[in-house]
């Protein structure tokens, strides 16, 4: 934990919707705070009556539905929304800590030029003539968008001129698109039926944290993997590094880093020479036999072998790939490793399932490294960064903050980050609680998503969208016509919607139905996949990362904090890690043998070196990593993201290389790290107490 974080004042983060007695007790000036959950007059309610709101969590991609219960006009408590097909009424902890981004002290209360506050109108007027200035050579940084919102952006940047949209996760799935375009031409990420799978072989995602949609994941896994009718399914963990996801498996297989590939298809090889399906893949999978990739794996080729009679006997089988820890530059050959393992044991079509849908938009490394370029080239005028933190995600080797420090940045934004605080102009945003918007995460699944509240008064935010429709009708009259406000192009959509499913009552009713229920949520319409004859051209290598020059570095992602933006999230700092039941810091973890080997004792603080940086971090000993590997999770480091998430920890990315995969994708995995010990002893707040209490 820094210094400098009174126990006050954690009582006062900790307490905003919660505990305010608490806050009023402890916090010298309780006025700042307080006036957020002091009720508005303007709006008509019950007193002491809860309201409960049908919404849709904004805090990640998988777009989960979520049921907000209200008292007199205050969001108060987030949970899923029963009703929404894909969460069934569970929220993760990031869903439900999502309520600390509307009573946060660490958000933007006015517009700010140059880090000074400035009225509205000063805001909106050098908006407006800097989209006039850059005649069209803009560029718009936000998130992806699975609903309405990408069409608008799309829109809105013709009537500001012209420009180019890029949709910035650093968590993407495009290399998981990539592969299965490869391998069935679905440029697409299917749904998992765990619950039909008899066994799950997971290649290093961490389904449970993460990788998809976490909380889906985790309904139809414990479906799959309890205990009923007598026996249990098997559930088994193939990776260098059991994570939250890992340990909950039967069985560990530990490999060497970089190699799920070569192990998905040795298992692939014994299942197709047994069941003969798939003959074209014959030669091809004869390259990778158990025998031939036992050594560069890790794993005897007897353990191979009874892993493919675990698939054959006690099938179907579910293979999972993708996440961190298996991003190296060869994860798109992982991946179609992972898909020719699905078809040859016949799961394809049982419990991977395929839909007629757009793959989810996402920008790839490589265009962002484009976007760098256009920067400091000067061919970009203006950059619009909407509600996302480039600047602390991306590795510093690609050198984004001096790109963008090259333009006119505007960011729109509801809270404090790195990116917002190199901005020339932030433009305040109400957050997702207060504001309209909708998000379309897979087929037959339309989620909405409405203001829950009248939005906190001592912040002084607008909706993002209607400032940008403002702005746009401002510099081009004909922009948005017919639209006032957001609301209004969101109800054409829902218009258009509504034709769509064939609902014939008047649009008030049929609104009305869409903001009770959270949506329109239609069963899932799913497709024949096969696999592609073009995957035995795929060549998959030794990666070699199991040597003795340097531990290979696997950045993991945080259960709490994702990629970081939970970081501000006071719960999500309170909550120890379940692995490693730390709180409020950042931690590497490292095999006991080898620390000892080093002379690095548990909970030193030890300098991490990559060729691209170096940081310092406490010592955690796990046993659940391979010996010629680090770990080290995401998340922590910040500096400019408010008290909450500044000086806690270290920010992984700065140890990264600025390199990408076949799919364009940013590699996670392959650099190596040095270890020199600093301190024998580090200040690492852990909640399961220490050896010296046992
Ligand atoms: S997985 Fe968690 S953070 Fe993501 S949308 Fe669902 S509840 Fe929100």
């Amino acid at each position: 934990m820094k210094k400098g974080l009174s126990r006050r004042n954690l009582f006062k983060y900790m307490g905003v919707g919660g505990a305010t007695a608490v806050v009023a007790g402890c916090e010298k000036k309780p006025e700042k705070l307080i006036p957020m959950l002091v009720p508005p007059t303007d709006y008509e309610y019950t007193p002491q009556t809860a309201y409960q709101y049908m919404t849709t969590c904004r805090e990640c991609d998988a777009a989960c539905g979520m049921m907000v219960t209200t008292r007199e006009h205050r969001a108060q408590k987030a949970e899923g929304n029963p009703n929404h097909p894909v969460n069934q009424g569970a929220l993760c902890a990031r869903g439900q800590a999502s309520l600390q981004t509307l009573y946060n002290p660490n958000r933007h209360a006015h517009p700010l030029a140059d880090g000074k506050q400035i009225p509205w109108e000063e805001g909106m007027q050098q908006f407006s003539a800097i989209i006039q200035a850059a005649s069209g050579a803009i560029a718009y940084l936000g998130k992806p968008a699975s609903g309405s919102e990408g069409d608008f952006v799309d829109e809105w940047l013709q009537a500001a001129g012209g420009g180019q949209r890029f949709k910035f996760n650093l968590l993407t799935q495009k290399s998981q698109a990539e592969a299965n375009k490869i391998a069935f031409d679905h440029a697409d990420v299917p749904e998992y039926a765990f619950e039909k799978a008899g066994v799950v072989f997971n290649f290093s995602t961490d389904f449970l944290e993460n990788w998809g949609n976490p909380v889906e994941n985790a309904r139809r896994f414990t479906d799959m993997h309890v205990y009923k009718n007598g026996r249990k399914n098997k559930f088994i963990h193939i990776s260098p590094q059991v994570s939250l996801t890992g340990a909950k498996a039967d069985r560990w297989i530990v490999i060497n880093p970089g190699t799920e590939g070569l192990v998905a298809l040795a298992i692939a090889s014994v299942i197709q020479k047994e069941n003969g399906t798939y003959k074209f893949l014959k030669k091809y999978l004869q390259a990778y036999s158990p025998e031939k990739v036992a050594e560069a794996t890790g794993v005897s080729a007897e353990i191979l072998s009874e892993l493919a009679i675990d698939a054959m006997e006690h099938g179907p089988l579910l293979a999972l790939g993708g996440g961190n820890v298996s991003a190296t530059d060869q994860s798109v050959e992982t991946l179609v490793a992972v898909n020719i393992l699905n078809a040859v044991s016949g799961a394809l079509n049982k419990t991977i399932l395929f839909s007629d849908q757009t793959a989810p938009e996402s920008s790839t490394h490589q265009d962002l490294t484009q976007l760098i370029s256009d920067l400091n080239a000067g061919k970009i005028k203006l950059l619009i960064v909407d509600d996302s933190n480039p600047v602390y995600a991306l590795p510093p080797s690609m050198g984004f903050l001096q790109a963008m420090k090259k333009v006119f940045v505007v960011s729109l934004a509801s809270q404090k980050s790195e990116t917002t605080h190199a901005a020339n102009l932030v433009l305040p945003a109400l957050t997702a609680y207060e504001s309209w918007g909708d998000a379309f995460p897979r087929n037959g699944v339309r989620s909405i998503q409405q203001p829950v509240m009248s939005t906190v008064n001592m912040f002084d935010a607008r909706a993002r969208e209607d400032i940008l429709l403002s702005v746009a009708q401002s510099v081009n009259k004909k922009a948005f016509s017919g639209n006032s406000s957001y609301l209004d192009y969101l109800q054409n959509i829902w218009q258009k919607i509504q034709r769509k499913v064939g609902d014939r009552r008047n649009f008030d009713s049929f609104w009305i139905s869409v903001l009770e229920n959270g949506g329109i949520f239609e069963k899932p319409k799913f497709i024949r996949a096969s696999l592609n004859r073009r995957v035995a051209s795929v060549k998959l290598n030794d990666p070699g990362m199991a040597g003795s020059d340097g531990l290979t570095l696997l950045p993991t992602t945080s259960l709490l904090l994702g990629d970081g933006s939970g970081a501000n999230k006071p719960w999500l700092q309170e909550v120890p890690d379940p692995m490693s039941q730390i709180v409020w810091d950042s931690w590497m973890e490292i095999n006991p043998d080898t620390a000892q080997k080093l002379g690095i004792n548990d909970r030193a603080i030890v300098e991490v070196s990559t060729p691209y940086g170096s940081v310092q971090a406490t010592a955690y000993y796990h046993f659940g990593i391979h010996r010629n590997a680090i770990a080290i999770p995401m998340g922590q480091g910040h500096q400019h993201s408010g008290d909450v998430a500044d000086g806690f920890g270290i920010n992984v990315m700065e140890l990264l290389p600025d390199q990408m995969d076949k799919a364009g994708s940013l590699v996670f995995v392959g650099a190596k790290a040095k270890l020199k010990l600093i301190n024998e002893k580090s200040y690492t707040v852990n909640t399961d107490g220490n050896a010296r209490q046992l």
